[in-house]
């Protein structure tokens, strides 16, 4: 007489199960390896990890102190820029631009000596890479 437990291994056998314990195991392995999709992951911590620069510099430039000194330079050298001449009515954002760059001279960052009146296009060209006096 054919055991129940053959007669199961048979149907198992006929349908292509036969190795349902290993199809399982396997099974296992495969949830086990999606998570191998992590480097997103850590693309995202290296974003978040630039964040704390970025919002220090955008804490310095939200400050109030900062606002004051950029409207007195504004005051001292006009709303335009020093470099091309555009202003705001020309559809430029214009910048208060550290001279002597702040992450090369941070004593100098509130010093309004060393302040000029930049538009966005001019003060984004000139970065930090160089300290030309436009004024
Ligand atoms: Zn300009």
């Amino acid at each position: 007489m054919v055991s129940i437990v053959e007669q199961m291994a048979r149907s198992m056998e006929a349908h292509g199960l036969h190795d349902c314990a290993n199809d399982l195991r396997s099974q296992k392995k495969s949830i086990y390896k999606r998570p191998i999709a992590k480097p997103k992951k850590t693309k995202k911590r290296k974003k978040k990890k630039n964040l704390p620069a970025n919002n220090k510099s955008k804490s310095f430039y939200k400050s109030v102190e900062w606002r004051r000194l950029r409207y007195d330079a504004l005051v001292k050298h006009g709303g335009s820029c020093l470099a091309c001449g555009r202003s705001a009515k020309d559809g430029v954002i214009m910048n208060v631009d550290h001279i002597k760059p702040r992450a090369k001279y941070p004593e100098l960052a509130m010093d309004l000596n060393n302040l000029q009146v930049l538009c966005g296009g001019c003060n984004q060209g000139k970065g930090n890479r160089d300290e030309t006096d436009w004024r």
